[in-house]
């Protein structure tokens, strides 16, 4: 199998896909890897089946590729760097090594002068009842590790709430004595790995967060070059339902460009601080004119859809450019006018007729069908539209919500 000139992408979902899409429309081939047969990428792109484990079928994966990106952030790190020895991994390993815990995330945030909730790291009972009482009620208890939509994380309201917090979030263990292990991923990372309190228990790896009264969420993505050049594209305005992103809006309306100048000043910050290449996105709580960082993904990002069709190079595109050390696209609005804005809507669980989402809008919609089978909480496709003015944009919202129900 010769692959000189391809890239290769970890992960064959609907991130893997359109990153190929993207690639193809410059000319560059790509081969994703993925444990699943029927993984999406599979309809537009080369796609190698193999678990991540075996060494000598990595090997086959990489032969003659030019750099390797992927599409999801909980790639072993020890698998990167693996990959790094061989041929450019990018973003670069030490991205998933900051970003895989929460505790690693927050830290470096804060060393960078970002601002972040309040937090503890936890790794025994007592330790939560002493954090609960030195931060104070309401907070969150979160794993470390593998936390997605929501998961993996319980709102302490009151104090009663930190026995069933506890409970939630660690696993009794082992009846044998033995350690009741989280699920270790290929290459030894540690996974959501969890015990109960005891004599010999391990670490629960959680972290106690403040809670944050937010009046929105926002996040930024930018894109990083090879040699170190840096371009943004505009904040965004998220609106998440049962912890999934549902809607995304750029610009973010009525944000300050203080908010925007803090937003961009810290994704720089972190870029440059892990030499990093291709797409990143944070994810900020919006708390009066200050922005705290939550969390960030070393890939493209959901959030960052709308870029497709509303700015002038998307961020799969951008994201492929950067792996393949081509010039950056610009990232600005499509439409300059100042008052024009885009959105993204998430399709989830259920996918309804395409022809209904393609007559809306005036035949302003464009549709994003993953090519998967339906199923609940999956998400299937994304609808984008721009418009002249923000009260156009939300009109046209109404109308695809009522399609996507
Ligand atoms: P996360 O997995 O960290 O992205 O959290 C999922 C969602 O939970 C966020 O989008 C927020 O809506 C909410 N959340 C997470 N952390 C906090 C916090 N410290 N304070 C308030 N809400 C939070």
């Amino acid at each position: 199998m010769s692959g000189r000139g391809t890239i290769g992408i970890l992960g064959g979902g609907q991130l893997g896909r359109m990153l190929a899409l993207s690639a193809h429309n410059l000319g560059l081939k790509t081969r994703c890897f993925d444990q699943a047969a029927d993984a999406v990428a599979g309809d537009v792109t080369e796609l190698h089946v193999d678990s991540f484990d075996d060494p000598a079928r990595l090997d086959e994966f990489l032969d003659g590729l030019s750099a390797v990106t992927y599409e999801f952030e909980n790639v072993p790190v020890a698998l990167a760097d693996r990959i790094n020895e061989r041929v450019p991994c990018y973003p670069p390993p030490g991205a998933l090594r900051a970003a895989q815990d929460r505790v690693t995330e927050k830290t470096l945030f804060r060393s960078l002068g970002i601002a972040t909730a309040g937090f503890a790291q936890i790794d025994t009972l007592e330790q939560l009842k002493v954090a609960a009482a030195n931060m104070g009620l309401p907070a969150v208890l979160k794993t470390r590790r593998m936390g997605y939509d929501g998961k993996g994380q319980y709102v302490l309201r009151d104090e009663s709430d930190i026995a069933k917090a506890w409970a939630a979030l660690v696993r009794p263990p082992a009846p044998s004595g033995g350690a009741a292990r989280g699920s270790a991923s290929a290459g030894g990372e540690k996974a959501e790995g969890s015990l109960a309190a005891g004599a010999e228990a391990a670490p629960a790896n959680l972290i106690l967060e403040q809670f944050v009264p937010f009046t929105r969420e926002l996040s930024i993505i930018a894109v990083r070059s090879v040699a170190g050049e840096v371009r943004t594209w505009p904040l965004m305005e998220n609106t998440h339902s049962q912890g999934i992103l549902r809607t995304s809006i750029a610009p973010a309306p009525n944000a300050p460009a203080a908010l925007t100048d803090q937003a961009t000043g810290a994704i720089r910050a972190v870029m440059n601080h892990l030499n990093y290449v291709g797409v990143l996105a944070i994810e900020f709580f919006q708390l009066g004119n200050a922005l705290i960082a939550n969390e960030m993904a070393p890939r493209v990002h959901n959030s960052g859809h709308w870029t497709m069709d509303g700015s002038i190079t998307g961020q799969f595109e951008n994201h492929m450019r950067a792996v393949a050390g081509l010039p950056l696209g610009d990232c600005a609005m499509r439409d300059p006018s100042p008052t024009a804005a885009s959105a993204m809507l998430n399709i989830i669980g259920n996918m309804p007729e395409r022809k209904r989402f393609l007559a809306a809008c005036g035949g302003r919609a464009k549709l994003h069908h993953y090519g998967k089978e339906p199923r609940a909480g999956r998400k299937l496709g994304h609808v984008n539209i721009s418009a002249p003015s923000m009260r156009d944009l939300n009109i046209a919202i109404g109308e695809l919500r009522a399609i996507i129900g």
